[in-house]
């Protein structure tokens, strides 16, 4: 007899949705987390003044249905993000040229999403090889659009398949701006919150490294101690799922999947001000930098904090992970301070989490397909096995790669298992 009906890996909100989904259904579930805390790529970090700031995933907008209900349900304060006056551009652009500029750009997307998979010539193509294809756009539109996907999935885009990427940016269909919102009290504040829903079914600090799958039952390895669950949803992004051993062997179609990804790079700054001094000028506190490629900045300012966060994402990330964080904070203030102003240069506080090789995660915000001739390794994943169910954001049929796609993915993830557990 099996020791629990379930056993989930991993706390993220995959994790967690899946565990408390499973729990208010009557399962015997375990939550078994590698880190000292919950949440995953959703972090905080507290500064010297008390304030709590998001280190991790933060945004999301009114078409993210999920996360808005789970806010909700849990008495989560909204935060809206500043967006008045001008966002700034660098090198500097005259407004109306970099708003037309992100239109073109939106197009661009619209038309890769629309692309026919199916189309024998697309099959294998990086996205850099399709921009390459697109001849008759502006290059600063198509430079621009390589910027975004350096920003979002935080690769080069010699590296990403475009079949993935088409693909997967169907699923995003917010048509509210997606950094609309944010958590007063952070994103982990409300990861903390549903996983004190499940009390002692959470394990802390218990890393899964072996996997066992028997015919009966399965059994994984926790700080050297074997757990037994009639069924095991794997709720960690595929970069982390296939370093976990499993016994017996994969079969080879599911380890080809999960090698398909590879780790997004991406490091996330948040400096605080004294005063918002950006908006005295009209400026919204948004920057789009063309040069370097891979950036953005806005305002996250709430309550008595004033600041702004700094993505550096793609390989502009890789190469900064390689050096000095005191030399990237003073690289990113002088930026600031050309495009807001010199006050940029003197912040109250400055806070830099580097995700590129994180231990956990291994990167962010979300693993892309980097393996051009698996363009069936999501539905390959998600079919799994008898026993063994692999759920995470990545794999989600609405908004991966976002808090929302893990909500949904892990819901979809308790429903399945319910099913094959005839619950
Ligand atoms: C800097 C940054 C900014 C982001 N910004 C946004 C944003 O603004 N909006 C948004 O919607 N999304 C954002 N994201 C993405 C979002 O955070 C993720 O898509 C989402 O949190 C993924 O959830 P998940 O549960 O699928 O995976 P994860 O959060 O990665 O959870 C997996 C969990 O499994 C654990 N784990 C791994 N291996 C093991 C093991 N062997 N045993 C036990 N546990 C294990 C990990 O520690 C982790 O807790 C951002 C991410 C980052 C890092």
């Amino acid at each position: 007899m099996p020791d629990h009906d379930v056993i989930v890996i991993g706390a993220g909100f995959t994790g967690l949705t899946a565990a408390v989904a499973l729990m208010e259904a009557g399962c015997d579930v375990v939550l078994v987390e590698a880190r000292q805390r919950v949440g995953g790529r959703a972090e905080a970090e507290y500064l010297p003044d008390g304030t709590r700031i998001d280190t991790g995933g933060q945004f999301f907008c009114r078409d993210m249905t999920h996360l808005v209900d789970l806010a909700k349900q849990h008495g989560a304060e909204e935060v809206w993000t500043y967006v008045s006056g001008r966002p700034s551009y660098r090198p500097p652009l005259a407004e109306q040229r970099g708003e037309s500029i992100w239109q073109e750009v939106d197009r661009l997307r619209d038309r890769m999403i629309a692309l026919d998979l199916s189309d024998p010539a697309l099959a294998g193509l990086t996205v850099a090889q399709w921009i390459e294809r697109q001849q008759d756009e502006d290059p600063a539109v198509l430079d621009s659009f390589r910027r975004l996907v350096m920003g979002l999935w935080c690769r080069a885009p010699e590296e990403i398949s475009l079949a993935y990427l088409a693909s997967n940016d169907r699923r995003i269909t917010n048509v509210y701006p997606e950094l609309e919102m944010f958590l007063a009290g952070t994103m982990q504040g409300l990861a903390e919150k549903l996983a004190a829903r499940l009390g002692d079914r959470l394990r802390l600090s218990s890393p899964a490294t072996c996997v066992t799958l028997m015919d009966d039952e399965v059994e994984v390895d926790v700080n050297g101690r074997a757990i037994t669950a009639r069924q095991v949803i794997f709720a960690v992004p595929p970069v982390m799922a296939r370093q976990i051993e499993i016994s017996p062997a994969l079969p080879a179609r599911l380890t080809k999947a999960l090698d398909a990804w590879s780790p997004g790079c991406v490091i996330k700054l948040m400096i605080g001000y004294e005063t918002p001094f950006w908006r005295d000028r009209g400026l919204s506190g948004s920057v789009r930098w063309s040069t370097p490629q891979g950036m953005y900045a806005c305002d996250i300012s709430h309550g008595n904090y004033y600041g702004l966060v700094v993505f550096i994402g793609g390989p502009l990330a890789s190469d900064w992970h390689k050096r000095l964080q005191s030399e990237l904070v003073a690289f990113v203030t002088d930026e600031l301070a050309s495009a807001l102003g010199e006050e940029a240069r003197t912040p109250r506080s400055t806070c830099v989490r580097d995700w590129v090789n994180d231990a956990w995660s291994d990167g962010a915000y979300s693993d892309v397909i980097t393996d051009l001739h698996s363009p069936d390794a999501e539905d390959v994943l998600l079919e799994g096995l008898p026993r063994l169910r692999f759920a995470c954001s990545e794999l989600s049929p609405s908004f991966p790669g976002y808090i929302e796609g893990a909500i949904v993915a892990g819901n979809e993830a308790a429903q399945t298992v319910l099913w094959k557990l005839g619950k």
